[in-house]
């Protein structure tokens, strides 16, 4: 019999994985499902990355293997946007690692910081793949809830003394997944702080960068004095140019990190082919209008199916960034129960708060992910339920 090693028990399943499987058995018993749960961006790659990966993918000297931990050029589009869209001074060469996706990196800082017994600071709701690093190191999670009073910033003050004492890295994450909210200056000042104070290491998630709404530009981590004493951010082009099949992001930050985090990828891969390289470095580089263009789409439909909820009566605090709506579930239902009615009874995905931990009971979490005609006849197939 197949014997998995003790780390293997601490990694559940895919929780998006459960989702997904459980909207398929409706699609295929011919329903016409309306998926706003998972987080997969419903639009294509701009055309001029796509033409990019074509050419390059024609260029032999690509079909070799690509030197370790990324080509350089890539890199230096990465310092490029960081000093254009942020002011932030990088060094390509000891700064920046390119990383399959966000989600590679958010588990291999966990692998390169944590020992058995360490404490891991993490969100609560939050992006589930925080745990998954954490599981596999050994250590153990502390969760900082984030609750609506707070405006979905966590309070450092309330945390315990011992966790405090023994953690030794921990997650934030805004643009936030799930609830939507933003963070100011001031936030990451206090949180940078807190860090030096406690010699914790901090890894901002800042997987919705571009994506903030009413005007707001969101903040980067590494914009803050201190920063990148600290910590690293994580990046991905997964939202901001609609690459999320490409798996292609980077970190960025503090240099001995940026080691660790090279080091361990080379025992993992080599690195990623040699066109997705190109076409990264073609869409950090190029024109950003297409940026600009997705976040009016995202406003749009925000705009959109927050009027079509108000309309019904099914009231929510106002998302500020990503493309993440976060809606108290009425009264009568869990996270769980709304999320299977709304499945069974009106052919809609979403995803039930829990899953992104205990705080996320009561809310469930809807994607901007469709169009506004979709998100609309989504809204009316809940009105029907008489739910409000
Ligand atoms: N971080 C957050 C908060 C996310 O929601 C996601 C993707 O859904 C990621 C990171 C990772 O994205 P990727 O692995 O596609 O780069």
């Amino acid at each position: 019999s197949i014997e998995p090693a003790a780390r293997m028990t601490g990694l559940p399943t895919q929780f998006f994985a459960k989702l997904v499987a459980k909207a398929n058995q409706q699609i295929a018993a011919g329903h016409d499902v309306i998926n706003l749960g998972q987080g997969n961006p419903d639009r294509p790659t701009p055309p001029h990355i796509v033409k990019a990966l074509q050419e390059a993918a024609e260029n032999p000297q690509y079909h070799r293997y690509p030197p370790f931990n990324g080509y350089l050029f890539l890199k230096e589009a990465v310092a490029h946007r960081y000093k254009e869209d942020y002011g932030v001074d990088l060094d390509p060469e000891k700064e920046v690692a390119i990383l399959f996706g966000g989600k590679t990196g958010l588990v291999e800082i966990a692998q390169c910081l944590l020992n058995p017994g360490d404490v891991c600071l993490v969100p609560d709701p939050g992006y589930p793949d925080y745990w998954s690093g954490v599981a596999l190191s050994g250590a153990r999670m502390a969760f900082m809830p984030l609750r609506e009073s707070n405006a979905f910033l966590p309070d450092y003050g309330s945390l315990s003394q011992d966790d405090v004492n023994r953690a030794k890295l921990m997650f934030i994450n805004y643009p936030n997944n799930p609830t939507g909210a933003t963070a100011p200056a001031s936030f990451y000042e206090e949180t940078i702080a807190f860090a030096a104070k406690h010699n914790i290491v901090v890894a901002s998630d800042f997987a919705y960068g571009a994506i903030g709404f009413e005007g707001q530009r969101p903040i980067s981590f590494l914009q803050l004095p201190g920063a990148k004493e600290v910590g690293v951010e994580f990046y991905t082009l997964s939202k901001t140019y609609n690459m999320a099949g490409w798996r292609v992001g980077f970190a960025i930050g503090n240099a001995e990190i940026i080691r660790l985090i090279n080091l361990i990828q080379d025992h993992y891969y080599c690195s990623l082919f040699g066109g997705i390289q190109v076409a990264a470095a073609t869409a950090l580089t190029g024109p950003q209008d297409c940026v600009n263009e997705l976040v009016g789409v995202y406003a749009s439909r925000r705009e959109a199916l927050y009027g079509a909820l108000d309309r019904i009566g099914w009231h929510a605090g106002r998302s500020r960034g990503s493309f993440f709506t976060w809606l108290p579930v009425p009264k009568g239902y869990t996270s769980e129960s709304l999320s299977d009615l709304l499945l069974e009874q009106a052919k809609i995905v979403v995803a039930p708060g829990v899953g992104f931990g205990e705080n996320g009971e009561g809310y469930v979490r809807l994607g901007l992910l469709t169009s506004e005609s979709r998100l609309q006849e989504a809204v009316d197939r809940v009105a029907k339920l008489g739910l409000f």
